[in-house]
């Protein structure tokens, strides 16, 4: 690797967020290595450059089911091994959470390597459920329901079990008990002998997590019964016979937890909880730990928000341990732990690239030499005076002095003491100012935050092609951090700094927050656009919760998407799913595009009926309407244009 390549990986920060997934090659282009494999990988640049051929342009989620399989073994090896260093004598099952991302493509890749290791799944809600009936699961996995329920949920839990699957009702409110122990009723009246589902009972646990969801866990938690109604639910299930169904104690402590000591207290509550239940005769044979291993998102290693201090192995150990050391002490058996991780496996798997498609002027730039005489205002004749005489001693009293003036500067114009053009050269001048303070503050080695947010103001601000809302929903809504990273010239040295404008019309779709090791960066460093050339940039680790929590804000639909599989000779474009067009994007708000196509004919037929439009004129605007129904929602590049 040549020392621009070391250092522009460096910057981004590809080796600590990576979690070696991802590479430069010589060209300068972002790869995807396969996890199998590591000689073997994909040029993100090439699979850009292939599907523009084919009609695609950005933006464009790109997805690797190779690492979804990657992250699958990383959990699985992680939690055979700890069970073997500690002797544990449970197993592990991984039930994946279909909330973080249901696309079709992520569930059934997921089953097909999960099945190996007898993963199963997990559904929040009855179309869910409805949705994990139909896939075939292997037969030791479970399929475990969360969440509220209501009858026709609980019945169909009974259709699955009916249908040969290992399900198991947590229950969350007593109410759902007694719909369970009536439909048990139902349907073993007709069939002594029917499959019936297995309940679990989830608790609420005093240790909560950490980070942005800890609220999920607490006393104060939404979910979860106390330890009276885990009483009653076990009082009863007896009092009715099926003591014996009773299989599977559950807790979620949250999303994203990003500190291990948390996660152990919470292990040593529910480890004791487990062993109390089970000494009462109750033959629970399932811990389900819930999910919450946190991805590091801006690699870190910490507990910071985006982050995590710890490592799959070691979240594994300290599960295993604390779990074993809590039964053995209690002595009762060591049960088989459920694991409901779902950013954990999905998060890397897809990446979404798209376009610069312009920078959006905000600074004032004068590249003509400027005159200042005696006849400027004073006002502009101290600001150039400021410009000349700035310094590393005096930048910041001068920094403030150019605020003043340009205050006075808008007042006086306000008055109208000033000519527009003494108002136009006092603006560049001042910004001059800012730009010549913003390199001597950053010399520094602190940066007081004055100049951070003026870095802000006075960098470049990137129009990217696509909707942070529909994209990135959560660095909107909780301010998460995403790796983003251009695909090519990484082996040219970034020159500019700049923040990223979505092309949503919201001043909230920006993103001025990026990962760095030690601070969060108020900007990024990117290559100057090139008029002519496009500029390509990925959001990365988007697979989780992204793409389903996405919205239809100023009704950008979903991108289009490519399954990308990594091969001997590079990447494969197993399969393309194009994205929402004009006609898919007014449907979701229930408008009916052949209805307004119908309207728009009638303006029309009106207009040249009235004699305002030629016959032909019209038609070639009748035409052209309905045919955009078929486009694409996001900004598409011109016909022989090259962006
Ligand atoms: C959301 C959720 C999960 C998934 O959590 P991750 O942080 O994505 O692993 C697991 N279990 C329950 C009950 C959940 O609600």
């Amino acid at each position: 690797m040549s020392s621009v390549l070391e250092q522009t990986t460096e910057t981004y920060g590809i080796d600590n967020w990576g979690a070696g997934y991802f590479s430069v090659n010589r060209k300068g282009n972002l790869v995807v290595l396969s996890p199998e494999n590591e000689n073997l990988n994909a040029d993100v640049k090439e699979i850009v450059d292939d599907l523009r051929k084919r009609g695609i342009s950005t933006p464009v989620l790109l997805r690797f089911p190779q690492l979804l399989f990657g992250q699958i073994r990383k959990l699985q090896t992680a939690f055979r091994k700890s069970i073997k260093e500690f002797e544990y004598e449970g197993g592990h099952l991984c039930v994946y959470p279909m909330k973080v991302n249901q696309n079709r493509a992520v569930i059934e890749e997921y089953l097909r390597e999960g099945s190996r290791y007898n993963f199963g799944l997990e559904a929040g809600s009855k179309a869910e459920l409805y949705a994990a009936l139909g896939l075939e699961q292997s037969k030791e996995s479970l399929l475990v329901l969360n969440g509220f329920k209501d009858r026709d949920f609980i019945k169909l839990a009974f259709a699955g079990a009916g249908a040969g699957k290992n399900v198991v009702i947590v229950i969350e409110k007593m109410s759902e008990l007694e719909h369970t122990l009536s439909l048990i009723k139902e349907v073993t009246a007709e069939n002594s002998n029917a499959d019936l589902p297995m309940i679990g009972v989830r608790v609420k646990l005093y240790s909560k997590g950490s980070g942005k969801w800890e609220k999920s866990g607490g006393e104060a938690a939404k979910f979860g019964l106390t330890t009276t109604e885990i009483l009653d639910v076990i009082r009863r299930l007896q009092e009715a016979g099926r003591i014996d169904l009773l299989k599977l104690l559950h807790f979620h402590i949250g999303s994203q937890l990003t500190d291990i000591k948390r996660i152990k207290n919470a292990m040593k509550e529910a480890a004791r909880t487990y062993a109390k239940i089970r000494q009462m005769g109750v033959p629970i044979e399932f811990l389900d730990v819930g999910g919450g291993m946190a991805v590091d998102y801006d690699g870190s290693r910490t507990s910071f928000e985006s982050s995590a201090n710890y490592n799959a192995r070691e979240f594994a150990n300290d599960v295993i341990y604390v779990i074993k050391t809590v039964c053995d002490d209690e002595n009762v058996p060591h049960p088989t732990i459920i694991q409901e991780s779902g950013r954990f496996l999905s998060a890397y798997h897809a990446i979404l690239v798209t376009n610069v498609q312009d920078e959006i002027e905000t600074v004032v730039e004068d590249l003509t030499p400027m005159e200042i005489t005696a006849d400027n205002p004073q006002v502009v004749r101290e600001l150039a005076d400021l410009r000349e005489t700035i310094n590393a001693k005096n930048y910041r009293e001068y920094y403030h002095d150019a605020l003043e003036h340009r205050e006075e500067l808008f007042t006086m114009f306000n008055l109208g003491l000033i000519t527009l053009e003494d108002k136009g050269k006092g603006e560049v001048l001042f910004w001059d100012v800012c730009e010549r303070a913003d390199q001597f503050a950053q010399q520094k080695k602190y940066i007081s935050e004055e100049f951070d947010d003026l870095r802000k103001l006075l960098c470049a601000k990137y129009l990217a092609n696509f909707s942070v809302f529909r994209s990135m929903p959560d660095n909107w809504a909780l301010e998460q951090l995403f790796p983003i990273i251009p695909i090519h010239k990484l082996n040219k040295k970034p020159t500019e700094y700049a923040t990223l404008c979505d092309i949503t019309c919201d001043s909230d779709g920006i993103v001025d927050k990026f990962v760095d090791l030690h601070d969060v960066k108020p900007v990024l460093e990117l290559h100057k656009l090139v008029p002519g050339e496009p500029y390509y940039i990925a959001m990365m680790l988007v697979g989780a919760y992204q793409e389903v929590m996405g919205n239809n804000h100023n009704l950008f639909g979903v991108p289009h998407e490519a399954h990308i599989h990594i091969g001997e000779d590079g990447h494969i474009i197993k399969k393309v799913i194009y994205g929402a067009t004009l006609a898919d994007s007014i449907s979701a708000v229930r408008f009916d595009a052949e209805q307004l196509h119908d309207q728009f004919r009638r303006m029309i037929m009106k207009r040249i009926k009235d004699g305002e439009l030629s016959t032909k004129e019209g038609s070639q605007l009748i035409e052209y309407y309905q045919d955009q129904a078929e486009s694409y929602t996001y900004l598409t590049p011109s016909i022989g244009k090259a962006v």
